[in-house]
């Protein structure tokens, strides 16, 4: 049996009801999604935003064989950021949150045999799953709140009404190089991913983003109404919303029917992510373990300095 993948997507964005311009980026191919949120003063944080998302546009060419390439591709958008941002005064610490899924064009896939996807994330922009009814987050938010919530601090439901619920503890064009958190997830038939900017994590918890996604069959329709919900609750920040399904079927000629097959848990699939993370090595990353250090040895000083570089608006 020859299986093929296909992904079907819908995107939009939203500067919303309070802010004037619209920072956030996207970027929806067939192979490639991206979802970036600027920051930075002057219109700063549009020409970070649009610039990483140029920069994996333009790097992807042919396609994205692994983890790596992907995580090469996000550390050389950071690189042209800082450049930038380093030259040119009206663009002076300007920086930019970035979450993509690149598809994985390799042999095995080709083959028919296994379909993967690489999550790539920097700063607090988010990439859920939605499998067997269950909404998963699979990026780790690098922000002040999400390092108290790691500590033990705090609740997942005050991270989200923080008074300092924006602050990112890392971005693209920060500093000459950053670390990027990469894993990478064997999709199944009916999965169903969701790249976001803050704008609607802000207004919206896990529970109503789910509710939108459960009630809409098409991904354009579950897009663009999650960001009304963001406005009617207030759209205080722009949004971005990519949401992404994953179609496998039989490809054989007296195929043509979805394949169907055991869904695994959530508990199975983040294990899954936690070991792809330690499998890939080099471009593996412990999120947590990033964010503790963070805390433990920059402390309060560095987050008083990412405050003032980087808080949003
Ligand atoms: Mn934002």
């Amino acid at each position: 049996m020859t299986r093929r993948m296909e992904l079907r997507w819908g995107a939009t964005t939203h500067q919303g009801r309070v802010r004037q311009g619209n920072e956030d980026a996207f970027m929806a191919c067939p192979n490639l999604f991206v979802v970036a949120d600027g920051m930075g003063g002057h219109n700063a944080g549009e020409v970070a935003s649009a610039m990483a998302v140029a920069s994996l546009s333009a790097g992807a060419g042919q396609g994205i064989k692994s983890p790596s390439e992907l995580e090469l591709l996000i550390r050389s958008a950071n690189a042209a950021i800082y450049t930038a941002s380093t030259t040119y005064a009206d663009q002076r610490g300007m920086g930019t949150t970035i979450t993509a899924i690149a598809r994985l064009n390799n042999d095995e896939s080709e083959s028919g045999q296994r379909f993967e996807l690489a999550i790539a994330n920097v700063g607090d922009s988010r990439t859920y799953l939605k499998r067997n009814n269950e909404l998963m987050r699979v990026t780790l938010d690098h922000s002040y709140v999400q390092a108290l919530v790691n500590e033990g601090f705090i609740s997942i439901a005050e991270a989200r009404v923080h008074p300092r619920r924006n602050i990112v503890t890392r971005a693209l064009g920060i500093e000459s190089d950053v670390e990027v958190d990469i894993s990478v997830i064997e999709v199944q038939h009916g999965d169903r991913f969701v790249l976001c900017s803050d704008g609607l994590v802000d207004e919206a918890d896990d529970e109503e983003i789910d509710t939108v996604l459960y009630s809409h069959e098409t991904p354009q329709m579950a897009a663009e109404d999650l960001v009304t919900l963001a406005n009617d609750h207030g759209g205080r920040d722009n949004t971005t919303v990519i949401v992404i399904d994953v179609i496998i079927y039989d490809a054989t000629p007296a195929g043509g029917m979805p394949v169907t097959e055991p869904m695994s848990n959530v508990d199975e699939v983040l294990q899954g992510v936690i070991s792809e993370e330690s499998a890939t090595e080099s471009a593996a990353k412990k999120p947590r373990f990033a964010v503790r250090k963070m805390v433990a040895v920059v402390g309060v000083i560095a987050v008083i300095a990412v405050t003032i570089a980087l808080i949003i608006g």
